[in-house]
């Protein structure tokens, strides 16, 4: 074949590609449209199964595109509601974990001029001897706190008992990496309506971030974020994984964060993964910051000192923030 018949064929691909991404916006409207509209809960299993069997038409040629990295060439022509306002560079940042340290850390956030803030009251721990999190009362202290400074709130919840009550006092609120794939918890977020921030699993593909994804889509304002897969090497904690958060955010047309805190586990390599993440035009970052480190009762070698937050709002304001960078044709 000539380049030129070469060049003609991809012509059309794109020209298909980019029908295939307004079908399923216009879908994905149609969808949310009936959702808002049914009494029925959300999964009905005979529906899903339906929908399942139209997988050929509709998810396959989806997930065929994730397997293969096709869709890093996609524009998100479509974005769907995010959790956070469009369009900006959203910086979340809090310690991490509600601790007696509460009142000077969200007072740390405000003086740097910041509007969300983060701090779990819930901590899924790997050792059940670890510090567990001060629970609902935790919550409440956060929610007066952050009240107190005109704050938005983002914090986990980690199973479906706690969640009716914990939506009531949060903003948006956050399935942690642990949950990415707790299913139980995402259909019952779906039914709750807060907007949802969901983590990627440690060893989650894309594919099954995704698939987490769709139990929430269409039913709540709905942003991914990526906090690191399971890497090799001893010195970090996590792989940050950017390109992933790129192609995420390309495929599934979600708002997409990324949490360097948790995907690095070292607090020096915060701030130029936040300023990568901008420079690649995703849509925010979730930070850790404690006014003493060595204090906090969860994750201290990871949070950013005071100082070092202030130092990363000065620096984002000079990255401009990448417009959707459009794919060169292949
Ligand atoms: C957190 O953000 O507090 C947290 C526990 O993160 P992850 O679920 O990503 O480990
Ligand atoms: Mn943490």
């Amino acid at each position: 074949m000539t380049d030129s018949e070469l060049a003609r064929l991809r012509k059309v691909l794109d020209g298909l590609d980019e029908d295939i991404t307004r079908l399923i916006a216009r879908r994905d409207a149609v969808a949310s449209d009936l959702i808002r509209h049914k009494d029925a809960p959300p999964y009905d299993p005979e529906r899903e199964n339906q929908i399942a069997g139209r997988d050929e038409a509709l998810w396959l040629p989806l997930l065929r595109r994730v397997r293969t990295a096709e869709g890093a060439r996609l524009q998100q022509g479509h974005p769907k509601p995010g959790a956070f306002p469009d369009g900006q560079f959203t910086l979340i940042a809090g310690p991490c974990a509600v601790d007696d340290h509460l009142d000077a850390n969200l007072q740390a956030v405000a003086n740097c001029g910041l509007h969300w803030v983060r701090a779990g009251a819930w901590k899924p721990r790997t050792f059940p001897w670890s510090f567990q999190g001060e629970g609902l009362p935790g919550l409440k202290r956060l929610r007066a706190g952050a009240d107190r400074h005109g704050f938005q709130v983002v914090s986990e919840v980690l199973s479906e008992i706690d969640a009716p009550a914990a939506v009531e006092l949060v903003d948006v609120v956050q399935v942690g990496a642990r949950n990415a794939q707790n299913f139980a918890l995402l259909k019952c977020l779906a039914q709750l309506g807060k907007p949802v921030l969901l983590k990627r699993g440690p060893a989650c593909t894309i594919e099954e971030w995704l698939g987490a994804a769709a139990y929430l889509d269409g039913r709540v304002p709905l942003t991914l974020c990526e906090r690191g897969v399971r890497g090799f090497d001893p010195c970090l904690r996590n792989l940050l994984d950017l390109p992933g958060a790129v192609l995420a955010r390309r495929m599934g047309g979600f708002q997409m964060l990324i949490d360097p805190s948790h995907g690095t586990g070292v607090a020096g390599l915060v701030s130029p993964m936040v300023l990568a993440a901008r420079a690649a035009g995703l849509d925010g970052a979730l930070v850790e910051v404690h006014v003493a480190p060595r204090e906090s009762l969860s994750d201290g070698d990871q949070a950013l000192r005071v100082e070092e937050l202030a130092g990363l709002v000065r620096e984002l304001a000079r990255v401009p923030q990448a417009a959707a960078l459009t794919p060169a044709a292949r």
